[in-house]
């Protein structure tokens, strides 16, 4: 039998290889730096961190420019460091979660605020407010073997060339061993799945024909168009 048509594989480059990696799932983690839980209303101190996901080809890679997104007037950018998984694994612990990255990418978790706004008090899921098409502008992966663990660094983005996010990946609430492995006691963890960690503080709107440029020290930088 072949199949009625084409699947569609969502994959991205590895920096020094000619191997693609194929997206399996995208993991997201939301309020994990405490000055972004506190602009959202949260309690950092109280409120565990928690995991959405979106779609695997809400990941977008290479794509110069990205249509601006319908039924929103709050479209916000989110940057965030992406963990990806390069071994499969259930049940972790945070001393085998090294092991299990394959390496590290700029992401932007683009998100209808207003639609998350809606869903929370009406108690409905995520879906519609975050992973939407083109949801998850992703940079190139930089393996583990060219830039070693991540545990700290700038992490930032500016719109228009003007900083709005600027922050320190060592700051997140829950680290990335700790994120893979609670991760990994709710999912069979696989190779390509992506892990979206988190955004500090200085989340806001976006408008049709901004340009957003995402930086991570050690790694390299994120640049989308929108419209
Ligand atoms: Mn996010």
């Amino acid at each position: 039998m072949n199949y009625l048509f084409t699947p569609s594989i969502t994959a991205l480059p590895l920096r020094g290889s000619e191997s693609l990696v194929p997206v399996h799932r995208i993991y997201c983690v939301g309020k994990n730096y405490a000055d972004h839980a506190r602009e959202m209303g949260g309690d950092p101190e109280r409120e565990p961190p928690c995991f959405f996901s979106k779609p695997a080809d809400a990941a977008v890679y290479g794509q110069s420019s990205i249509p601006f997104p319908s039924h929103t007037g709050d479209l916000h950018y989110e940057v965030e460091l992406v963990v990806v998984i390069g071994k499969e694994g259930a049940n972790v612990s945070v001393e085998q979660a090294a092991e299990m990255v394959l390496g590290y990418a700029v992401g932007i978790d683009l998100t209808r605020r207003d639609l998350q706004a809606e869903a929370k008090a009406a108690g409905r899921p995520w879906d519609v407010a975050k992973g939407f098409d083109n949801s998850a502008p992703v940079s190139v992966i930089y393996p583990v073997s060219e830039v070693g663990l991540l545990e700290r660094g700038e992490i930032s983005l500016s719109v228009n060339g003007e900083l709005r996010q600027q922050g320190d990946i060592g700051n997140m609430t829950w680290g990335i061993p700790a994120i893979i492995a609670e991760l990994s006691g709710y999912f069979m963890l696989k190779p390509g799945d992506l892990i979206f960690t988190g955004t500090p503080a200085g989340v806001g709107s976006l408008r049709d024909g901004d340009q957003v440029e995402a930086r991570i020290a050690g790694l390299g930088s994120l640049q989308i168009n929108l419209g």
